[in-house]
């Protein structure tokens, strides 16, 4: 079966091809048979094309274009011709697997993509308007390259969040909020249950019997609490905004704040919107940049704002670690992922570091030596604590594979 996954970001769309032949995907992902970035972040108005194949081939293309659905196109050209071609015609794609940010409370799994399922996703660009927007357009430029009777899958990424127990999901405002859809529901889902499920293979134990903490720390980070396999809470909120500090979102901030900005000194909606999200975190307060790489290097020239934006970071990771221990009651593993918990020794020392009361014992060697899919914990932690990488298209690959087979 082959599965091509389309994975669209604000300013990018990733896509890659995966086969698998099996009679059930394997445990470790497959090379992908072929793999393609569109990136428009580098020339205002020019997507530039990466391409790369497991064959070894790699290709560079600019294109003068904004549109998503030309740049779509164009990359899924080099799928069946010239030097990256891995496949001789678009007939042999079985199933399209799309990542869609917002699922709202409907979706709870992944669903065969309808006219119906369309609708709800161009509903849900209320909440999540850069992404879900982003999606459509790949799902249609789809539609219309492959023609309508290709079957394509969104896989949601609030979906293994639609576990969390009222408690959690709920904001304390005036009930009328919990009517209208306003509660957590957390995203990065696809990530962390790809984290919670590879864990528990690299334990050796059954899922059902984990506590784990995810830690997804990228540009954008959330934690998940996962017991027994479901998320039952998690960082982040309504939107993407809330928990952690982030490359450039501020994460949770006092509300008052935002009452206070608009009251006292006239901000817009769309000033408030830039700053929490363009202008905060560690961008914000380091006014360095948001790559904690830069901040690392600007500490070590003793630049003190980048010093307290990696102070503020940490401090706000461990007690939002904190509240996820609390909501498991108990700790099996501490899941490191994404950019910074895959590559940051220093974030990872620096976040265990206040959990020696609970065993939780890093060995710092191991720590360094640019760990993937290990345990990092001495070996006398009561606490096991894995570095993951997170490998979301090829989560989404393999959620395409049990829609079409009808398990979940
Ligand atoms: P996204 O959320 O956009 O998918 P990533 O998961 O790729 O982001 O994470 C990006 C972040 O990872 C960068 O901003 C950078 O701070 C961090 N990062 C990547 N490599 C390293 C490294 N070697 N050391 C420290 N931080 C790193």
């Amino acid at each position: 079966m082959k599965i091509l996954v389309l994975n669209a970001g604000s300013s990018s769309q990733k896509s890659c091809l995966y086969e698998i032949s099996e009679p059930r995907p394997p445990d470790r992902p497959p090379t992908p048979l072929w793999e393609a970035t569109v990136d428009w972040t580098h020339h205002q108005g020019i997507a530039e094309i990466e391409v790369k194949t497991a064959k070894g081939e790699t290709l560079n293309l600019e294109i003068p274009t904004q549109d998503r659905a030309e740049a779509i196109a164009r990359m899924l050209d080099t799928l069946w011709e010239g030097k990256t071609k891995a496949i001789d015609n678009p007939s042999e794609v079985d199933v399209v697997g799309h990542r869609v940010v917002h699922g709202g409370q409907d979706y709870r799994h992944s669903v065969r993509i309808t006219a119906d399922v369309k609708a709800a996703i161009d509903r849900l660009t209320q909440l999540a308007p850069v992404h879900n927007r982003a999606n459509l357009e790949g799902i249609e430029a789809i539609d219309r390259i492959f023609g309508p009777n290709l079957p394509q899958i969104a896989v949601f990424d609030t979906a293994f969040h639609s576990s969390l127990p009222d408690a959690a999901a709920i904001y304390p405002g005036p009930y009328r909020w919990v009517e209208r859809g306003i509660r957590r529901y957390g995203f990065h889902g696809i990530s962390h249950q790809y984290c919670a499920r590879r864990a528990a293979q690299l334990l050796n134990r059954d899922l059902q019997d984990l506590r784990l903490i995810v830690c997804h720390l990228g540009n954008g980070c959330s934690l998940s609490a996962v017991s027994g396999g479901e998320s039952i809470d998690t960082t982040m909120g309504f939107t993407p905004l809330d928990g952690l500090m982030m490359g450039t979102r501020s994460g949770a901030v006092d509300p008052g704040i935002l009452i206070h900005l608009m009251r006292q000194e006239g901000y817009s909606v769309d000033r408030l919107d830039r700053e929490l999200n363009q202008e905060s975190g560690l961008k914000g307060i380091s006014g360095v940049a948001a790559d904690l790489r830069q901040i690392a290097t600007a500490i070590e020239t003793g630049n003190a704002q980048a010093q307290l934006a990696l102070d503020i970071f940490i401090h706000r990771l461990r007690s939002s670690i904190g509240a996820m221990l609390a909501s498991l009651g108990g700790l099996d593993a501490l899941v490191f992922t994404a950019g910074i918990g895959e590559n940051s020794a220093l974030v990872r020392a620096l976040a265990c570091q206040n959990f020696d009361f609970i065993g939780l014992k890093l060995e710092p060697e191991k720590n360094q030596d640019r760990p993937v899919d290990r345990d990092i914990a001495a070996p006398d932690s009561k606490v096991r604590i894995l570095v993951i990488h997170t490998q979301e298209d090829w989560a989404i690959a393999q959620q395409c594979w049990r829609t079409n087979h009808q398990v979940q």
